[in-house]
Formats: structure tokens, C-alpha cells, sequence
């Protein structure tokens, strides 16, 4: 029953792995394609609001010049000037002398004069706007005209819209916001819907989707009109399929490379007692040694063991199987392992120093089970080793779990193993309780010798735990030495023992003995020197 509510799990966690990713790609077609029809979209309202402030500025220039040369109205010389403004003005069909709403004379000649009627709208700069029929100007559509004090520019709105757009449909239109569609000044495609026009206040441009639109606005605050440019949203789906083709089989591979790899884990995970079983069964874990020097003289005193497994497919490191071989109970069985692999190698170092000291770490439940302490004298036994000679690491976790452990800790003090925390302060007690542990060692974490900077910014915490263990008495080695500056600084804070690459990684037993061989030698030649 329980097995089966896993399998459910496990294929539910797996559809999940596998759809997210694939969600996550449709989510950024949609979303890219999106933001490139905005951008276009929005790139076709500032054309038009770039062209618009031309214009003004046209005729802003084209007024001036007409009143500080203060011709006579219509005068020969007058219609030249204004020739000339219409030639310099790239939007201006023509320029134009206006009295009263009426035409007097254009840049083309002195005709009839026109009377334009009531201006269509007056924006904010005193520009009044009117519309001449088409029939009027033998155009095919209405011509705008734009009047400042005496001086009027008839304006093509369909060349103003001539605007270059990816798509022919896109709508274009420059309106009076506060008017609505009556105030729509240039517009090409009928579509200006009024919910277009309410834009946020204080906001220079938006963009929105709307009845089938995505509407780009841009205000002209100057002349009181906006902008608008709409481009229909079948072209945001059509863009969709393009990203779509690309970003969706991407979303199925990463969906299917993370499905795969949770079911794997999934996999090994509950198959891992038996692998770990048939491991040990066939000796594939094996141990290395991390040498332990003293500061002071660089001299190796003794070396961490650190176990590995080695499987046909990899090399797998502790920091993956230890705590999965405690969540299932056989941590022991490599405990188990490690002791024998190690008693049967102690000897060759003691044999070079008998003052070697090993250190062996433990696991929360191995401290738990009255057991070790059989297995610890068995030890002793076997390497002929002398509880001086050995080290016991139990991380902070295992201090703190349960009653039992400090007794078997008790214990192992009691027969003369050394007892040392390890992985301090990476956990949840405080600096405090340390002087409550039954402790002779801190091992002082890489997290903490990793804040040592050559320039001297190094972690407080650093300088409080040193302080803490020589309060306390503690001897101390510092973890995951790398550099010789973090080895001066502990040096020079009264830091004794040291491990970490600086001084060697985790090595087999030859090429240890033959480092711990070349030391004695050394030591031997000094000494009879
Ligand atoms: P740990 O006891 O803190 O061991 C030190 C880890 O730091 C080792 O990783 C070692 O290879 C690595 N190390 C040493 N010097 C340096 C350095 O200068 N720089 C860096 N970056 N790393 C350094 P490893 O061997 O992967 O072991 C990981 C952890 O697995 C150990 O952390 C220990 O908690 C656990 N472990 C290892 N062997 C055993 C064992 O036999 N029994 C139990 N219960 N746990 C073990
Ligand atoms: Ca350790
Ligand atoms: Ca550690």
C-alpha cells in the first residue's frame, strides 16, 4: 500500500518535472511575442508623434517668418515667402494666409478666398484645426488645416499616416483624447474604438489589448491629442507559432531531461539499501587520508578519514550517500566498514609515528548505539593502536540529538578516545552551548576558514570561535585550508592543527606513509646532526 501511494508520488512528481517546463515555454511564446508586437506597435505611435511634433514645429517657424517679414497680406512677395516655407516643410502641402476662418491666399497663388467654417477642435498652443472637403482641393480625401495667428498649413493626415508597418491592417490614428471619435484629426482604418482614448493620467505612453487590439498610445501634450496606433492581436498568436516552433520542443527536452532525472533519483533512492548492501558486500567503498598538520612546524600529526564509493558508473562522494545511508538506519553498516578498512591500515602509520593520530568521523546513530563502544575496543585491537591514537568526529547534530549520545560520548572519553565536534556552528546551536558539550576538539568548519581574507576583512564569528575554544580549552583544526594567509591568520590566533589543501588533499595510504616516511627521516637526520 505504501509502496504503491510512492509509485503515485513519484509519477505525479514526475508528469509535474515534465509539464512545467513545457507550461513555461508556451507561457514565453506567448509572452515574447508579446513584447515584440508592443514594441512594434508602440514603435508606430512614436513615428507618428515624431511627425506631429514636426509639423508643429513647421508651423510654429512658418508663423514666425510670415510675421517678422510683415509683407503685405497676399502680396507677390508674400506668396514667394510662403512658397518658400512650403518647400523647406517636408508635411505641409501648402502654406496659407488665414483672417477670420478664411483663406485668403496659399503658397500656390492669390485664388478665391475659402471660408473654412468653424474650426473642427483649438489645441493647447492656439493651433485651430479645420478640414477642407476633398472635393474642394480635388483630393480623394479631406485636407487638415492648421492655423497660428495669420498663418495656416494645409496638411495631407494621409501622408502624415503614411507610416511604414510590418502589417497592412495595423490602425493609425491621431485623435483629441477629449473629444472621442468626433475629435479624430488623422485616422487611417475606421477601427478607433472610445475605450482607447482613456489612458492613466500623469502616463506619457501605454499600451493595452483591447476588442481584439493591442492599442499603443502616445499623448501629445503639447497640441491635447494622443496618438494611437492598434495592431490586431491575431498577429501576437501568429507571432506565438514562430517562437512556439523553437521554445516548446526546448520546454519538452528540459521537461523530459528533469522527468528523467527524477525518476532516476527517485530510483536509486529506493533501491539504495540493496545497492548500499551489495556494496559493502562487494568492498567498494575504500577510504582515503587527509593529512593533519601542526602550524607551527608543518609537521603531519595524524589525518582525517574520509570514505568514497566507487560504483561502475562514478565515483560517489559522502556528501550524497552518508546522509541517505542514515535516513535508511544502515549508516552503521559503514561505520562497520570504515573501522575495519582503517585498523588495517593504522598499523603502517604507526609503525612511522607512533604518536599518529587518526580521526574518524561518526554519524548521529552511531552515537546512539551502546554497540560502538564493542566496535571501538575491537579496533584497538585489530590496528593495535591506543585510544590516545584515535579521534572520534561527531558533528553538531549528533551532540544535540538525544541523551544517549552524550553517555555513549561519556564513554568513548571515559576509555581515552578524543572526542571532537565537527561542522560546528554551520547548524542551529549557538556559540554558547559549546561549553556544555563533553568535547577535547572543535574542528573549526571550512565555511568559517573560507571568511579569512589576505586584506584582512575576515568574518568576526571566526575571531569569537577561536576565543570560545581557548576559553574552554579546546584543541582546534581548522578545516578546508587553502590558501597561506588564512594558515598565517590561524597561526598567528593560536590555531594548532590545521587540515585542507594547502597542506594536502584527502590522499591514499601509500603516498601518505611515504610523506610520514620522508618526515621521520628528516626529523632523524636533524636529530644526529
Ligand atoms: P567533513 O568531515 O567536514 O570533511 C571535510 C570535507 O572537506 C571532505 O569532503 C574533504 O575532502 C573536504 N576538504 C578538505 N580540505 C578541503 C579544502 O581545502 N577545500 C575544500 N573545498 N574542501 C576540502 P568529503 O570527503 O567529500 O566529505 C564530505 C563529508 O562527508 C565530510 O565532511 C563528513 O561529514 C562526511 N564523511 C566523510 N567520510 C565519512 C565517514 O567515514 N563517516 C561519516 N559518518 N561521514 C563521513
Ligand atoms: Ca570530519
Ligand atoms: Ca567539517
Amino acid at each position: 500500500m505504501l509502496n504503491q501511494s510512492r509509485v503515485g508520488v513519484v509519477s505525479t512528481m514526475t508528469m509535474v518535472a515534465f509539464l512545467v517546463p513545457v507550461l513555461a515555454s508556451v507561457y514565453l511564446s506567448w509572452r515574447e511575442s508579446y513584447a515584440r508586437e508592443k514594441s512594434l506597435t508602440l514603435g508606430y505611435a512614436q513615428n507618428l508623434e515624431r511627425r506631429m511634433d514636426e509639423i508643429s514645429g513647421q508651423l510654429e517657424e512658418g508663423a514666425d517668418t510670415l510675421q517678422a517679414d510683415g509683407l503685405a497680406p497676399c502680396s507677390p512677395q508674400e506668396v514667394k515667402l510662403m512658397r518658400q516655407i512650403d518647400l523647406g516643410s517636408s508635411y505641409i502641402k501648402a502654406a496659407a494666409r488665414i483672417e477670420r476662418s478664411t483663406l485668403l491666399c496659399t503658397s500656390q497663388g492669390v485664388t478665391n478666398p475659402v471660408s473654412l467654417g468653424k474650426p473642427e477642435l483649438a489645441t493647447g498652443l492656439d493651433v485651430s484645426e479645420y478640414s477642407i472637403p476633398g472635393r474642394q482641393t480635388k483630393t480623394p480625401h479631406p485636407l487638415k488645416v492648421f492655423a497660428e495667428g495669420k498663418f495656416a498649413a494645409i496638411v495631407d493626415p494621409n501622408l502624415v499616416l503614411d507610416i511604414a508597418t510590418e502589417s497592412p491592417d495595423v490602425e493609425l490614428a491621431v485623435v483629441d483624447s477629449s473629444s472621442g471619435k468626433s475629435g479624430r484629426v488623422a485616422a487611417l482604418g475606421p477601427a478607433v474604438s472610445s475605450d482607447w482614448l482613456d489612458m492613466p493620467a500623469h502616463t506619457a505612453q501605454s499600451t493595452i489589448l483591447n476588442a481584439g487590439y493591442l492599442v499603443s498610445r502616445v499623448r501629445l501634450p503639447q497640441w491635447h491629442l494622443l496618438v494611437i496606433a492598434a495592431t490586431p492581436q491575431g498577429y501576437i498568436d501568429r507571432r506565438i507559432g514562430r517562437f512556439a516552433v523553437f521554445l516548446i520542443p526546448l520546454g519538452a527536452l528540459c521537461g523530459g531531461v528533469l522527468a528523467l532525472t527524477l525518476w532516476l533519483m527517485a530510483r536509486i533512492h529506493s533501491s539504495f539499501p540493496t545497492m548500499l548492501r551489495r556494496a559493502i558486500r562487494e568492498e567498494s567503498f575504500y577510504v582515503l587520508y587527509q593529512p593533519v598538520i601542526e602550524l607551527v612546524t608543518l609537521r603531519v600529526i595524524g589525518a582525517e578519514v574520509l570514505v568514497r564509493w566507487r560504483t561502475s558508473y562514478a565515483e560517489m562522494r559522502p556528501d550524497f550517500f552518508i546522509p541517505q545511508a542514515e535516513q535508511c538506519g544502515l549508516i552503521q553498516l559503514i561505520t562497520e566498514r570504515v573501522l575495519d578498512l582503517v585498523a588495517h591500515d593504522l598499523p603502517r602509520f604507526l609503525r612511522i609515528d607512533p604518536r599518529f593520530r587518526i580521526a574518524i568521523n561518526l554519524s548521529a546513530s552511531d552515537l546512539q548505539d551502546v554497540r560502538l563502544l564493542d566496535a571501538m575496543d575491537r579496533f584497538l585491537e585489530i590496528s593495535g593502536a591506543s585510544p590516545e591514537n584515535v579521534e572520534l568526529e561527531a558533528t553538531e547534530r549528533a551532540f544535540l540529538e538525544s541523551p544517549s549520545t552524550a553517555k555513549t560520548i561519556g564513554a568513548l572519553r571515559a576509555k581515552g578516545f578524543s572526542v571532537a565536534i565537527d561542522d560546528f556552528g554551520t547548524g542551529y546551536s549557538s556559540l554558547a552551548c559549546l561549553q556544555t558539550l563533553p568535547l577535547d576538539t572543535l574542528k573549526i568548519d571550512r565555511a568559517f576558514v573560507d571568511t579569512i581574507h589576505a586584506g584582512g576583512t575576515t568574518s568576526h564569528v571566526v575571531e569569537h570561535i577561536i576565543e570560545m575554544a581557548h576559553e574552554l580549552d579546546l584543541e582546534m583544526v581548522a578545516e578546508g585550508v587553502e590558501t597561506e594567509p588564512q594558515a598565517q591568520y590561524l597561526l598567528e590566533h593560536g590555531v594548532r592543527l590545521a587540515q585542507g589543501w594547502q597542506f594536502g588533499r584527502p590522499m591514499e595510504l601509500e603516498p601518505l606513509c611515504q610523506r610520514l616516511q620522508l618526515q621521520a627521516s628528516a626529523e632523524a637526520a636533524m636529530l644526529f646532526a
